[in-house]
């Protein structure tokens, strides 16, 4: 699916059809105009796995980088290099995978001032509820999120989300990647 996706449409698929955690990094960016290194990763390899060709990511992040405190030379040094870098065409020359929800969950917790993580796991429950409220998410529906938080059932509590945001009762497959949330609200709404 590389290439199918142009960057006019990431902020109506931001609201659509990101996860979340994806959500979160995609309005800290644009509300920003940075993330740290953290949230590069995890949003920059989500956007690789949805379809972002190498060109577009090198200016997706561009564009909003120097609209910051950061200019288009300071860029090309600083950030250009890590973007081409999980496009796999710089050091090991790894092609890096998007990561999964368990290791966005369990690894790199983040710091006061870093988007990345899950929040399901790792904002605090009374900022998750204004952020659901915000999203028009039905009193019931926060509720069953936040119980499924208290146990510890962090997918879960994120494939409620996914039903309550495409209105299907039953969302049919078992949430494990940020990418396979994404492939299935495209079905869903495409
Ligand atoms: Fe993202 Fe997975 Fe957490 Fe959902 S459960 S917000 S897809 S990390």
């Amino acid at each position: 699916n590389v290439g199918k996706i142009s960057l006019e449409q990431i902020d109506a698929l931001s609201a659509k059809s990101f996860p979340l955690c994806m959500r979160q990094l995609h309005k800290a960016l644009r509300d920003n105009h940075h993330l740290r290194h953290g949230g590069r990763m995890q949003y920059g390899l989500f956007l690789k796995g949805i379809g972002l060709t190498l060109e577009q990511a090198l200016q997706f992040w561009k564009m909003e980088f120097i609209k910051g405190k950061v200019d288009a030379e300071k860029f090309d040094k600083a950030y250009a290099y890590s973007i081409r870098h999980n496009y796999g065409k710089e050091g090991k020359r790894a092609d890096y995978t998007p990561y999964s929800c368990m290791k966005i969950i369990l690894n790199n917790s983040p710091s006061p001032g870093d988007y990345h993580g899950c929040p399901f796991r790792h904002s605090d429950p009374e900022l998750l509820k204004q952020k659901l409220q915000l999203y028009k998410i039905p009193s019931t529906g926060i509720n069953q999120i936040l119980d499924l938080v208290k146990g510890m059932h962090y997918q879960l509590a994120c494939q409620k989300y996914f039903e309550l945001t495409h209105t299907t009762e039953d969302s049919g497959f078992s949430l494990n990647h940020p990418n396979q949330y994404f492939t299935e609200s495209q079905v869903l709404l495409t």
